[in-house]
């Protein structure tokens, strides 16, 4: 399974670097983020390193999904899913990516605004 042993997300993924862990399986980890944006903020990241949506090619599709389908999870656990909730992936300097490790972002807990800063 590749990891990046300079990447902060893997390290995390691999239990390196201490997070407050809300789910893993065998090709996903989700944790709080270290400083929420919101009530609820929560990130879901692939183990595999990779690095942003750049990189996803058509054989991504089922591991790209899976960010999705574990966000909404948590979101129906956590009692979040019938008021709402933002799913976020950001991309590059423009889409003001900080991590390059893929990661979604889910926020809840408050209103949501469009367009987004
Ligand atoms: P980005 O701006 O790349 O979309 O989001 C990166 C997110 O990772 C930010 O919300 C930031 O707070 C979070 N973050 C950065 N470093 C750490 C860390 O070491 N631990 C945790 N839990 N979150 C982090
Ligand atoms: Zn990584």
């Amino acid at each position: 399974m590749p990891t990046d042993p300079n990447c902060v997300f893997c390290k995390i993924a691999g239990g390196a670097i201490p997070a407050t862990l809300l789910h893993q399986d065998g090709d996903t980890v989700a944790f709080q983020d270290l400083h929420p944006q919101a009530p609820t903020h929560v990130l879901v990241i692939p183990r595999d390193h990779v690095a942003s949506t750049r990189d996803l090619q058509a054989g991504d599709a089922a591991a790209a999904g899976r960010l999705i389908v574990v966000a909404a999870k948590l979101a129906r656990e956590r009692g979040l899913a019938d008021a709402g909730y933002r799913l976020v992936i950001n991309c590059g300097k423009k889409g003001g990516q900080t991590v390059p490790h893929l990661h979604l972002h889910l926020l809840a807990g408050r209103q949501m605004n469009w367009p987004p800063g």
